[in-house]
């Protein structure tokens, strides 16, 4: 299976595409988790990357594509969380996989309402150590403020407050939701009700791709 996370922020991509993608044996690609880690290390990507980060933008297409680009090669079986991000990056993953001679199996769209995703990311949580990702309200850590796995102590991530996010939700109407309907028209479009437990939206995951 090749697939596409899709979804607002917040919708629960990375927590739920984690599951899916140790049962089903796929390499994950998240272009978030990708650049905080580049940040982290201060490397040239880090650098440009990180006021776009901060402000919630997106990080120019060219840098993405460089990373994706690399990041792609050699992987026959993946789910990509966090990209394609706008129509543009859509297209020259299409032409990515082309070359590759692969194409996508699955768009999985996670379809949560906006005051919902406000509510979910301004109580996110996560592990700096281990990147274990909490939510005080719907997944909150055995002992407060520190990581179950790891033990460190936890952070909100810099543009989970209530200003970015809102920012964040913003260019994500503007520069990503146009992808439902790009993927749709393709017919690679799965739909599914992001609300709920962790358990309940996996299972309508797995309903859903079977
Ligand atoms: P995320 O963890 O997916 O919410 O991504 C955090 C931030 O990284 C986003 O707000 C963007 O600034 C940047 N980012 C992640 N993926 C992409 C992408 N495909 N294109 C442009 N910017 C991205």
């Amino acid at each position: 299976m090749r697939i596409v996370l899709l979804g607002p922020p917040g919708a629960g991509k990375g927590t739920q595409g984690e599951r899916l993608a140790r049962e089903l044996g796929l390499k994950r690609l998240v272009t978030g988790d990708m650049l905080r880690e580049a940040v982290a290390k201060g490397t040239e990507l880090g650098k440009k990357a990180k006021e776009y980060m901060e402000r919630g933008e997106l990080v120019p297409d060219e840098l993405i594509l460089a990373m994706m680009r690399e990041a792609l090669a050699g992987a026959d079986k993946f789910l990509l969380d966090g990209f394609p991000r706008n129509l543009a990056q859509a297209e020259a993953l299409d032409r990515m996989l082309g070359e590759m001679g692969l194409d996508l199996t699955h768009v999985l769209l996670l379809d949560v309402p906006d005051e919902e995703i406000v509510r979910r990311l301004t109580a996110r949580r996560v592990c700096p150590r281990c990147g274990a990702v909490y939510n005080l309200i719907t997944n909150p850590p055995k002992e407060d403020g520190k990581c179950d796995r790891c033990g460190a102590e936890l952070v909100q991530r810099p543009d989970d407050t209530e200003e970015v996010v809102r920012k964040r939700l913003e260019v994500y109407k503007a520069q990503t939701e146009p992808l439902v309907d790009y993927y749709s028209k393709k017919g690679l479009l799965v739909r599914v009700n992001g609300v709920g437990s962790l358990d309940e939206v996996y299972e309508r995951i797995r309903a859903a791709l079977s």
